[in-house]
């Protein structure tokens, strides 16, 4: 990718283009030295007045081009974080059962069990929005294949094929926030129930550590990810996703009906949260990631419910993981009204 549109400061004043190495403008600089994933070596590639083809249209490399193959890469890098994550965990797992302190095996302590249940939940709860996401993906990728192989099919299709990719471009960011923010604190964890060994080379938590900390930085930050989610998010994509699980799941099934209400109000909490926040466009800048955290926290919620709605193993998990959640939503609620209460009662009284 390359800027092509001379006075152009945003996005949409770059292309893509093809370099054939055949000579000698392009140079591979040092490889680099890492804290983590030091199996993938990576290099900086210096282009100097390097000549190169335009690949498709001009201003469609990275709004277009590049954003289309994010689908992709946001749901690779979310399974990477998970696998690490759940390495981390059977790690502690395996170290918990062993390590004796107080003539006690420290899984026993209610300071590491607790630990350890957060892991697995949040785990299950972080597999069940990836796979999801993968889903949605999948579907959008199928029509877009079919429309490619049949073109008289397309009207019929438009509209389903819309509906996708608006999925998909709100699921792969939120996914990816989720997942690699979540794996972050899963393998810091991790380091912690071992305790001292943990920080040594000799054990592989402390080489997790380091390699989960890539996740949520490259294919996009987290910070890039909560750009990418917002649009869907205010817009109105995620109510719509939500509203269809309402009709067509029954979420009173197996005993589930009290967690679907808690499940509810928070969904109802972000509505509010949302409507407030649109009411400023200074508010939408300021409150951004925590719009995007509370929406995590609620589609998991009803996600996790359809799995115990099919799977009576679930329902622990959703419990567990929906009466944590229910204190993040609500208080992050609090947080953005208080905020922008103030910001209005300051306002007022400077009129
Ligand atoms: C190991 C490794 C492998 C990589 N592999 C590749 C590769 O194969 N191909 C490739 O092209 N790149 C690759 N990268 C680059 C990587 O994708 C970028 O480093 C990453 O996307 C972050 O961009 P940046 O470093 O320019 O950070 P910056 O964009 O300078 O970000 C700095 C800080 O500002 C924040 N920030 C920036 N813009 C905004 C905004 N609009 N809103 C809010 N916050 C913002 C960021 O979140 C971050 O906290 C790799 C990097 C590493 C470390």
């Amino acid at each position: 990718m390359a800027r092509s549109e001379e006075g152009s400061s945003d996005a949409r004043g770059i292309s893509l283009f093809i370099y054939e190495r055949t000579t000698p403008e392009m140079k591979i600089r040092r490889i680099e030295h890492k804290l983590g994933i030091h199996g993938s070596p990576t290099c900086e590639l210096q282009f100097n007045n390097a000549p190169a083809e335009l690949l498709g249209k001009r201003r469609f490399g990275l709004i277009k081009y590049t954003m289309s193959l994010m689908n992709g890469a946001r749901l690779g890098v979310s399974a990477q974080a998970l696998g690490i994550s759940e390495a981390a965990y059977r790690e502690s797992i395996k170290y918990a059962n062993k390590r004796m302190q107080f003539k006690k095996h420290i899984k026993d302590l209610p300071a590491i069990s607790e630990m350890l249940n957060d892991m697995s939940v949040n785990i299950q709860a972080m597999r069940s929005l990836l796979y999801e996401t993968a889903r949605i993906v999948d579907l959008k990728e199928g029509l877009e294949e079919k429309i490619e192989n049949h073109p008289e099919a397309k009207a019929d299709l438009a509209h389903d094929l819309q509906k996708y990719t608006k999925l998909a471009s709100l699921l792969t960011p939120l996914a990816k926030l989720a997942t690699t923010e979540m794996g972050n604190k899963i393998c810091y964890d991790a380091i912690q129930i071992h305790g001292g060994v943990g920080y040594t080379t000799e054990f592989a938590v402390e080489r997790l550590y380091r390699d989960i900390r890539i996740t949520n930085i490259y294919e996009g930050t987290s910070q890039m990810q909560v750009v990418a989610a917002m649009g869907g998010i205010i817009s109105g994509v995620i109510f719509d996703k939500l509203n269809e699980y309402e009709n067509k799941f029954d979420f009173t099934k197996n005993q589930l009906a009290t967690l679907f209400e808690i499940a509810h109000s928070m969904k109802s909490s972000l509505e509010l949260a949302v409507a407030h926040v649109k009411s400023n466009s200074n508010f939408q800048d300021q409150h951004s990631r925590r719009l995007a955290d509370m929406s995590v926290d609620v589609l998991i919620s009803y996600l996790l419910i359809i799995d115990a709605i099919k799977s009576e193993s679930k329902k622990e998990v959703a419990k567990s993981f929906i009466s944590k959640a229910l204190h993040r939503v609500r208080s992050t609620f609090d947080f953005i009204i208080s905020q922008i209460n103030l910001f209005n009662s300051f306002n007022s009284l400077k009129v």
